[in-house]
């Protein structure tokens, strides 16, 4: 009897732990995304060190700086690193370009749009290397107040 009890205890506990780990799982995506983005902006500031104070204007770059390509795709997003002349299809993230060690500290350096989470946040990586998490509504509102495009391009008009 007592081996019985012990045997359900056991299974309910891996039923619990199981259950747990698959609903914190997209929680620790994030945190991993999170990571990630703080890495891609470490190694910037280190890539305009060597490069007359600007940012890297392309993922790749940063492949030929040194970064570990797997740093370059959004762990959310479940897309495998594949050929790094298709790094901006598969990393899920998106480099904003013209950015320089005299940027504004607050502006947007790279991004990981909500899509990647399930639509439940996007994050967003500044200039002084901090990330935030932002809703979708957040995310949208601030890339459109600093003039970035993040939906497909509008084709061109009609003749
Ligand atoms: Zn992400």
């Amino acid at each position: 009897m007592k081996k019985c009890a012990l045997a359900c205890l056991a299974l309910v506990l891996l039923v619990v732990g199981a259950v747990l780990w698959y609903l914190a799982r997209p929680y620790y995506r994030d945190a991993l995304c999170r990571r990630h983005l703080e890495e891609i902006c470490k190694a910037s500031g280190m890539y305009a060190g060597d490069f007359d104070e600007v940012y890297p204007d392309s993922l790749r770059r940063l492949v030929d700086y040194g970064i570990d390509p797997a740093l370059l795709t959004c762990p959310a997003a479940d897309i495998p690193p594949g050929a790094l002349w298709d790094i901006d299809r598969w990393s899920g993230y998106t480099l904003v370009t013209g950015i320089s060690t005299k940027s504004h500290p607050s502006g947007v350096f790279v991004y990981c749009p909500p899509e990647n989470h399930g639509g439940r946040c996007g994050h967003v990586a500044f200039v002084d290397a901090h990330v935030e998490t932002l809703t979708p509504d957040a995310f949208e509102a601030l890339l459109a107040e600093r003039g970035i495009a993040t939906g497909p391009e509008e084709p061109p008009p009609a003749p």
